[in-house]
């Protein structure tokens, strides 16, 4: 078997550096190009990525990283794990993704503590597995034909059952892991890499007993590559002896996360020193000492995960203060600092971090319970049963892109945006009156993004031009830069709010993201604990909750949608989490005035797992995604006592749904909640939707909502 490479890193960005991916998927599902043209695009974003590797020095180049939608889609797709209903479309891959006409799409939710998601495979005990290796071994050849040997990255079996939710098919599908095992050897791969992430959480010992099973029967394939099978996002803990007694070659390890690596030898470690969840650069003395730690027979230096959470290069940021700069590393500035690693001659600064003065934040004020708080509100603000709202955005017109896109290149005068926005904000909150929702909002037109437009509007943060993340398929989002001490210069939202409020009698809510989300969907400074900076961000909400409140608005939303993003994979860590992130949450809104209603939004939060954390927010109002998770979100939220609107389609497809459907799901929300307690809307903001969509689809569901009044 041939060494493993000295230097590699796990994954690396794959939505193009400019974006190209975007483009060439959204023009082909737009019918605008064919399939040859999308194969050419993804065919150039992998050929680019692998003269970049190979151009910075890295040994080990990764192939079937690259994904034209999603890595554990295509792995399903490997194990011909398709579920029949979607064979017959046109295009079945895209089909299980994102819908078509007829057909819901498959599942989608958080890969592990990311903001990437991941389609959730089916899988039934009518599944038949079936190999289809044609992906992996294209870009084995690809790559060949540029000249670079590739080590295939698939996800590993237990990984993806558990992800599934079948751990019971291991057998079955170890039978195409062997023959895939088999058809790389024939190709003459030379290593395969088996990501097994799942393994750095809980797992119970029938699960590591089913690891080992695994890696024993895997690691008996007569003709196969080398094994080198990939943990990131935390420590192996328990599992590491149980991978270590198997055959495989060579395990990879997380030492930004994780903990001290044990002896291991006979074994290759990869060793994950510079971290691939963050944007900073590596402290090397950090990096040298983990690395020396490791004792084994070999030792790669790595990345602790793949780098397709953080963009691709921090030159195309010609904007961002110096100072701030010379503390960055993007991917291409990651696989730099591996490959001097390897080389031992890492000289990178060591990055000088702003000086900190400690907060100790008091409690602030609660509010009154409740039943008080409820009261007050329904005499304020005289709802319908079933009040009909949204969860704040509106369609993002070309238009509006284009508008912002010309203010920061000085064609378009800042005034003359700003009465864009207001003639957008008059057209939203006409629509919803036609329409007849009761709790209007004013649909975020000034907001590129959630989390970027407050960081814009926050001292502490920095915001970049190119530094895309995928989240989903073509979606991407430029998470800040959250670098120094969070302050609120001024109000940000209140007038976009007012306005829409003076437009209508209808309330209007006021429309904020919450203090976890606005630092999960950042890469954060790592010099202060978590908790305080979420606290100061904490701080800066509250202000803007006041403000909206002395300005008129009297329903106030504070989106919190990440909160079980960051919950700590291993249970050990996961109150302490909870119970910081749910203070900072009340922290933020507990400003509020009684009769002021504070709604929260959740969405793919697995609200199971955080229920009672949910529930902690003590939020008037928490409408929650469960369009696409079904009825099993509502049982358990129906506790809470306070008022909750699952949602009651799913906005990520381009599936309008139909009366009937809504109605259906309407009826089957009031059979586990009363009545006054439900609130009617989509499940998630509407800005990735047409006006078009988002107007047949409202007119359904008030439709719907209406039929069911009628019988109240
Ligand atoms: N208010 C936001 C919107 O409607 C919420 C988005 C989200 O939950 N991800 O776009
Ligand atoms: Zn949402």
């Amino acid at each position: 078997m041939s060494p493993f490479p000295t230097s590699t890193v796990l994954g690396y960005p794959r939505i193009g550096p400019r974006r190209e991916l975007k483009r060439a998927l959204e023009s082909y599902w737009d019918g605008r190009s064919g399939r040859a043209e999308l194969e050419r695009a993804g065919a150039e974003i992998r050929e680019r990525t692998w003269r970049r590797l190979a151009e910075l020095g890295l040994e080990g180049l990764p192939s079937n990283t690259f994904s034209l939608y999603d890595h554990v889609l295509d792995t399903a797709v490997l194990l011909g794990a398709v579920p029949e209903r979607y064979r017959a479309a046109e295009d079945p891959y895209f089909a299980m993704a994102r819908g078509t006409d007829g057909l819901a799409p498959l599942r989608m939710t958080k890969w592990f503590d990311t903001n990437y998601h991941y389609i959730v495979p089916e899988i039934g005990p009518e599944t038949v597995f079936k190999l289809d290796a044609s992906k992996p071994l294209a870009e084995v050849r690809e790559a060949r034909a540029l000249g670079y040997e590739t080590r295939p990255v698939v996800v590993g079996p237990v990984t993806f059952l558990l992800l599934a939710g079948a751990p019971e098919r291991l057998d079955d599908v170890l039978g195409c892991y062997e023959e895939l095992l088999a058809a790389l050897a024939a190709e003459g791969v030379a290593w395969v890499q088996l990501d097994e992430p799942a393994l750095v959480g809980d797992r119970t010992p029938e699960e590591l007993e089913a690891v080992r099973g695994a890696y024993d029967r895997l690691g008996s394939v007569t003709a196969r590559p080398g094994l080198f099978v990939a943990s990131y996002f935390g420590d192996l803990g328990p599992a590491l002896p149980v991978l270590a007694a198997t055959p495989v070659e060579a395990i990879g390890v997380d030492l930004v996360r994780g903990g001290g690596v044990p002896d291991l030898p006979g074994k290759t470690v990869v060793a994950g020193v510079v971290s691939g969840r963050d944007v900073w650069r590596t402290a090397p003395e950090r990096a040298l000492a983990a690395l020396g730690a490791v004792r084994a027979g070999r030792v790669t230096v790595s990345t602790s995960c793949s780098l397709l959470h953080v963009p691709y290069d921090v030159d195309a940021e010609p904007d961002l203060d110096p100072g701030l700069r010379a503390r960055l590393a993007f991917a291409e500035q990651k696989v730099a600092e591996v490959v001097a690693l390897a080389r031992s001659d890492f000289q990178g600064p060591v990055p000088a971090a702003p000086s900190v003065p400690l907060t100790s934040p008091a409690a602030p004020e609660e509010r009154a319970p409740y039943a008080v708080r409820a009261a007050a509100q329904a005499a304020h603000l005289g709802l319908p049963p079933l009040p009909i709202t949204t969860i704040g955005s509106f369609p993002q017109t070309g238009e509006l892109r284009a508008a912002r896109a010309a203010v920061a290149n000085g064609t378009l005068s800042e005034d003359d945006y700003e009465r864009r926005v207001e003639a957008e904000i008059e057209r939203v909150v006409r629509v919803q009156e036609r329409l007849g929702l009761d709790v209007l909002v004013h649909g975020e037109p000034e907001r590129n993004d959630m989390v970027q437009y407050f960081a814009e509007h926050l001292d502490g943060f920095a915001v970049t031009r190119n530094g895309w993340v995928q989240s989903y398929g073509s979606r991407c989002t430029r998470p800040p830069i959250l670098h120094g001490d969070v302050s609120r210069p001024g109000p940000i939202t209140v007038r976009w709010a007012s306005y829409a409020q003076s437009l209508t009698d209808k309330p209007v809510k006021g429309m904020l993201t919450g203090p976890v989300t606005i630092v999960a969907w950042s890469f954060v400074r790592d010099d202060l604990p978590l908790r305080d900076v979420v606290f100061q961000v904490a701080d800066a909400v509250r202000e803007e909750v006041r403000d909206l409140e002395a300005a008129g608005l009297s329903i106030i939303q504070v989106d919190e949608p990440a909160l079980r993003e960051l919950l700590p994979l291993r249970r050990a860590a996961q109150a302490d989490y909870l119970e910081w992130a749910v203070a900072a949450y009340r922290r933020a809104t507990s400003g509020a005035a009684d009769r002021t209603q504070i709604h929260t939004h959740l969405c793919y939060s697995d609200a199971d797992q955080i229920l009672a954390a949910i529930d902690g927010l003590d939020a008037d109002v928490t409408t929650i995604e469960s369009a696409r998770s079904g009825a099993r979100i509502l049982g358990a939220v129906s506790a809470f006592g306070r008022g909750l609107g699952p949602g009651v389609y799913d906005i990520h497809s381009p599936r309008v749904p139909g009366a009937d459907e809504v109605e259906d799901l309407l009826r089957r929300t009031l059979e586990a909640l009363p009545a006054e307690r439900v609130w009617v809307n989509p499940d998630c903001g509407l800005k990735t939707r047409t006006y078009e969509q988002v107007e047949s689809s409202l007119a359904h569901v008030v439709e719907a909502t209406r039929r069911l009044r009628a019988e109240l």
